[in-house]
């Protein structure tokens, strides 16, 4: 790699669009401009069959039908669908508790609490130090007049893996729906929404090489048939769940890039887990005072948070320019607030202060390994020698 190239750390905020996504999206940008809902020409069956053709690469991902994929804006809309949608199933009317955990992303959080400001009871579990959900306490949790449990497969901060079979098990035997937000772990990590009892699942395209501003919910059809009520009411698309005219390229955008990531998963997985955990021990071996957060716990092979004693993560990765990673989760960094994910794991206020996320994807490599260390050895020193001014 050349001296000034900049090393793009940060895979679990977005990633660029993979080369292939891309030409399998254009034709449906330039020729292809059908509506797949007009079925009474060629241009709207076209699209409607490229549609379809997602949805199944979509569900072969995830071992779902795929009448079960409905297609989205993205991921934070795909929760807000499941939990109010849930909420607002005549179906579920007696049913006004919701349990989720601390570390969820805003995107579960959010629409949970707005969910209690309609007279919902909240139950917002906490976490250990590795950022492991206690299942007897989950378990207790647990009502006669529960409707969901929402707790994600892997965290967007810490990678950390939650067993959702486990807890998929444990909400089947008690009759309690069950949503996890998948955003994270989608083609990075095995996931069969039969065996592990997932009843709703989010995902989203711009975190494995798809575009921007397309995901999708799956809802389970059959044992048990999970009802929802539309948040976007109009022509009826998706079967009634989410009217609007398909996004017809982003949906071919996000099948392709499910299908192709699923293809490499075993491989790319396996190449980047190494790139990490050398990244890892590197960083433990050659600048002092490092601590791997959640560092026993089982997590997603991409995702590395470490803090840096004496460091203020924010004000040394805004004064350099050639590695992009993350102190916060990105879609938080519009205010700045300490990380409640590592507040949740028990980080001191210092610890938080000094954490960084490195987020390793398809364009990482040994030699940007190598180099990152190299920097961040020398960034780390002179940040410590030369502390930022105290701030009011
Ligand atoms: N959930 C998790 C775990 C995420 O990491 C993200 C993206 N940061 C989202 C939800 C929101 O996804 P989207 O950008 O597709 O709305």
């Amino acid at each position: 790699m050349t001296g000034d190239e900049l090393i793009y750390l940060d895979h679990a905020a977005t990633t660029p669009v993979d080369p292939r996504v891309l030409d399998a999206m254009l034709p449906w940008l330039r020729d292809d401009f059908g509506n797949a809902a007009s079925r009474h020409h060629l241009p709207g069956r076209r699209a409607a069959a490229a549609v379809e053709t997602a949805r199944e690469q979509v569900a072969t991902v995830l071992n779902a039908d795929p009448r079960e994929i409905c297609f989205t804006s993205g991921a934070t809309e795909a929760n807000n669908l499941a939990l109010l949608g849930l909420a607002g199933a005549p179906a579920y009317a007696t049913r006004r508790h919701v349990v989720t955990v601390r570390t969820e992303h805003k995107a579960v959080l959010d629409p949970c609490h707005h969910l209690e400001g309609q007279g919902f009871e909240l139950t917002v579990l906490g976490v250990d130090a590795n950022g492991q959900l206690d299942l007897d306490a989950l378990a207790a949790a647990l009502r006669d007049d529960t409707l969901v449990v929402s707790a994600m497969h892997a965290n967007n901060e810490t990678g950390v893996l939650h067993p959702i079979a486990d807890i998929g098990r444990l909400c089947r035997d008690r009759g309690v729906l069950f949503h996890t937000d998948a955003t994270q772990s989608f083609t990075k990590e095995p996931i069969d929404v039969a065996t592990a009892n997932i009843d709703l699942l989010s995902l989203s395209a711009h975190k494995i090489y798809g575009p921007k501003g397309v995901g999708a919910l799956y809802v389970r059809s059959r044992g048990p048939r999970v009802r929802l009520a539309p948040l976007i009411h109009g022509g009826g698309h998706e079967r009634g769940l989410r009217s609007g005219t398909a996004n017809v390229p982003g949906i071919v955008g996000l099948g392709e890039s499910a299908r192709l990531a699923y293809e490499s998963m075993a491989d790319e997985t396996a190449r980047l887990r190494t790139l990490r955990d050398r990244l890892r021990s590197s960083f433990v071996d050659r600048i002092t005072g490092t601590t791997v957060i959640a560092a026993s716990s089982p997590r997603l092979a991409t995702v590395l948070n470490v803090t840096f004693d004496h460091v203020d993560a924010d004000h040394l990765l805004r004064h350099q320019t050639r590695i992009a990673a993350s102190t916060a989760a990105a879609c938080t960094s519009a205010t700045i607030q300490p990380s409640h994910v590592l507040g949740a794991l028990g980080l001191t206020d210092s610890q938080i202060d000094g954490a960084i996320r490195f987020s390793l994807g398809s364009s990482s490599s040994e030699s940007q390994i190598e180099a990152t260390v190299q920097l961040m050895t020398h960034f780390v020193a002179g940040h410590r020698e030369d502390p930022p001014a105290p701030q009011c």
